[in-house]
């Protein structure tokens, strides 16, 4: 039977660039799945559904909160966003990692329930850059660019309980280094934990 996958969250700054980071990382290699959320916000231009998001009302978003088929959800600048629990489920089970991009409310929830769970943050190198990212988006209001600047404030105050930090000012390199942290999670004891257990079977005639 395939060992299973390691759960992996991505978090990062609104416009840290963490989505590209994970889009690549995702095409280089092929044992990573990719985790669909589902949001109430509205879809923007070129985004498709059940590929970018399962766009969904508040009230389908309410009945999967009380139906227990999220890992985690959030509210996030007014707007629900959450984790489909069987997919999550599915590929873990089947040995893929699964990758799950999303933001700090719902990456200590999950935190909690895997403590396994490899947990990433991802920031640009200054402040500056953050909203200079933000702006050239150009599919957000100067208003909502600002709101995600406040709450990029208020996240920063939290970072230190991630694993890890990337800082994203070469894409290459900070997709080699998610990469490598992966890489080294599975050589976690708990990962080998079948391992572990026929070893110590095979050690206890000499006990
Ligand atoms: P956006 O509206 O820019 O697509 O996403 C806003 C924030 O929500 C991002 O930080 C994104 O990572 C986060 N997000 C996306 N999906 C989920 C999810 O399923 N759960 C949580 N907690 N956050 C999510």
């Amino acid at each position: 039977m395939a060992e299973r996958g390691v759960l992996i969250v991505v978090s990062g700054f609104s416009g840290a660039g963490k989505g590209t980071i994970v889009k690549k990382i995702i095409e280089e290699n092929d044992n990573y799945a990719l985790s669909i959320s589902m949001t109430t916000r509205e879809p923007r231009e070129g985004e498709k559904e059940g590929v970018s998001y399962f766009f969904v009302s508040k009230e389908r978003f309410e009945d999967a909160i009380s139906n227990g088929e999220l890992v985690e959800y959030a509210n996030y600048v007014g707007n629900y966003y959450g984790t489909p629990k069987k997919y999550v489920e599915d590929m873990i089970e089947s040995g893929k990692d699964v990758i799950l991009e999303i933001e700090m409310q719902g990456a200590m929830q999950v935190k909690t329930r895997f403590p396994d769970a490899v947990l990433v943050f991802v920031t640009p190198p200054n402040a500056d850059e953050l909203k200079r990212r933000l702006m050239s988006r150009g599919t957000e209001s100067e208003e909502v660019v600002n709101k995600r600047m406040k709450r990029a404030y208020e996240e920063s105050a939290f970072v230190d309980r991630y694993d890890y930090l990337l800082v994203n000012d070469d894409l290459d390199k900070c997709v080699k280094e998610l990469h490598m942290l992966i890489e080294a999670s599975h050589h976690a004891p708990n990962c080998s934990a079948g391992l572990l257990k026929s070893i110590n079977e095979q050690l206890k005639i000499y006990a």
